[in-house]
């Protein structure tokens, strides 16, 4: 199985280990395998009888066919092991009126992040191998919150590899940045940059970039690599899910076999909800996806018209990790649905204009498996309330969003079909917000929040996030954005 760009210009097709490990075609464009593989029936009922790990290999070895399925097994296993994950790590709640939550933060940073970054750091490390590229890879990461800690968890102590993470002081709560600022690990550095997400994304930007530092690196015997959600890497261990999900199902009787279900993801980047349709290309039955959005609702307005626009007013969220006007995945679809000539205009436009427009046919296409909803800030409190009380559920912000676009999804199409809602987070990684929606009181700091929710509801607090209010912080250190580079280098020096 080789892999090609999404622009059409670095065609010639790459191994899934050299895809891994570059993250981006030299076009500028996504890497997609060249064809689908498929799924039957039969293989879906042989997958329901494995436990996750072995549904995991089987997928993965579909696409990743210069990786043993040996291999797979072994990295899924250390991946997702019951001491990082408990005893299941994808499970469905069954939330009445045919709606099954697929709960994916059950990892060790509490979001479903962790699914794709607890296995792509072993799949990553392979591909240098495999690619006889034996320097040191140093994955550095600007975040806005649940990216880099679910990076720094998945590469800490991983062989080979070193991590830098910068974060803004101005820019991600008092939870996530205690997260980050308690990492262990020997092959981990975090810090707080003075400014905003963009003067620490413009940083990594800028040092990607440049010659000088990659000379410099080099000499070190280390070169830098991403650790975002372009990489097919971080998308491929995302297929497995849905699949699984859908195993389940069919295991405990809900659906029988063949039975179409429709999903609906709360969407940023649109990896997430694009690892959906893959599986439906496959041949998992699944009738729509449904692309729920807050209030930075670009996503909706493409797929109800057709143009996207991100000339449009940015809004910070309750459901922040959504919070994002240039959805990069996107790209993917287009080229799935369209072709690579055409991506490559559309995305040209798009670097231009900051907007491009489908044409009608074009459009269509799209809409034969996508609708697009999105959910205000007051409805996203309104259902992690009317859920608490009516299923006795307690759920993150960004699941709020998904289900309230799925009530509207079923209201509009009565399609009658199960549906299947992917949970993105645990409620305490956005505490502050629920006990808001909850008792519209306000507590009095994000850690306060915590045990707050917790006397409220009686849930437990997940272990991952109630260590951090005893663990010290290991990475205090804040620089000024200019300061960087010198990190970078000390860092690989180190
Ligand atoms: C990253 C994230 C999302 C968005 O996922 P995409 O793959 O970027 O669409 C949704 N919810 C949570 C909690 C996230 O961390």
């Amino acid at each position: 199985m080789n892999y090609v760009s999404t622009r059409g210009i670095d065609n010639k097709g790459v191994s899934s280990a050299y895809a891994i490990k570059t993250g981006l075609a030299s076009d500028g464009g996504l890497y997609m395998p060249e064809s689908i593989p498929t799924l039957t029936n039969a293989e879906i009922t042989s997958l329901s009888d494995m436990p996750y790990t072995e549904r995991c290999a089987t997928i993965l070895s579909k696409f990743l066919t210069d990786y043993t399925y040996d291999e797979l097994l072994e990295d899924a296993k250390g991946a997702y092991s019951e001491a990082k994950f408990g005893s299941s790590p994808a499970p469905l709640t069954d939330l009445g009126d045919g709606t099954y939550m697929l709960e994916l933060w059950h990892g060790p940073t509490s979001a479903f992040k962790d699914m794709a970054l607890q296995i792509m750091p072993r799949l990553f490390v392979r591909a240098l191998r495999k690619c006889d590229e034996h320097r040191c890879a140093m994955i550095l990461v600007a975040t806005s919150g649940d990216t880099g800690k679910a990076a720094l968890e998945g590469y800490r102590d991983v062989p080979g590899t070193k991590i830098k993470v910068f974060y803004p002081t101005g820019g991600v709560s008092e939870v996530q940045k205690l997260q980050m600022q308690t990492q262990e690990g020997e092959n981990v550095s975090v810090s707080g940059i003075v400014g905003n997400f963009d003067d620490a994304q413009t940083g990594v930007k800028r040092i990607f970039a440049d010659p000088v530092m990659r000379e410099k690196l080099n000499a070190e015997g280390v070169f830098l690599s991403s650790a975002n959600s372009i990489n097919w890497g971080r998308l491929v261990p995302q297929i497995v899910y849905y699949v699984s999900a859908y195993c389940d199902l069919l295991k405990t009787g809900k659906i029988t076999l063949g039975e179409a279900i429709d999903v609906c993801v709360p969407t940023g980047n649109f990896g997430n909800i694009f690892a959906a349709y893959i599986a439906k290309l496959m041949g998992l039955p699944i009738g729509k996806l449904v692309c729920a959005s807050n209030k930075n609702n670009v996503l909706t307005d493409f797929l109800n018209t057709g143009v996207y626009d991100r000339n449009r007013e940015f809004y910070t969220t309750m459901s922040p990790s959504m919070d994002i006007l240039i959805s990069s995945n996107l790209e993917r679809l287009l080229y799935v649905t369209l072709g690579a000539e055409k991506t490559r205009g559309y995305m040209t436009e798009l670097t231009e204009n900051g907007r491009y427009a489908l044409k009608e046919c074009d459009l269509a296409l799209i809409k034969e498996n996508f609708v697009g909803y999105y959910t205000n800030e007051d409805e996203c409190q309104r259902t992690v309330k009317a859920i608490w009380e009516k299923k006795n559920c307690l759920i993150d912000t960004h699941t709020a969003v998904a289900i309230h676009a799925t009530e509207c999804y079923m209201n509009d199409f009565k399609a009658e079909r199960k549906v299947v809602v992917a949970s993105t987070a645990s409620a305490y990684k956005f505490a502050r917000d629920v006990y808001t929606s909850l008792t519209e009181r306000d507590p009095d700091g994000d850690l306060e929040a915590l045990e707050a929710l917790n006397r409220l509801t009686g849930i437990d607090i997940p272990t991952p996030l109630s260590s951090i209010l005893t663990k010290s912080a290991r990475h205090t250190g804040v620089i000024d954005a200019c300061e960087m580079e010198d990190a970078t280098l000390a860092f690989a020096r180190d």
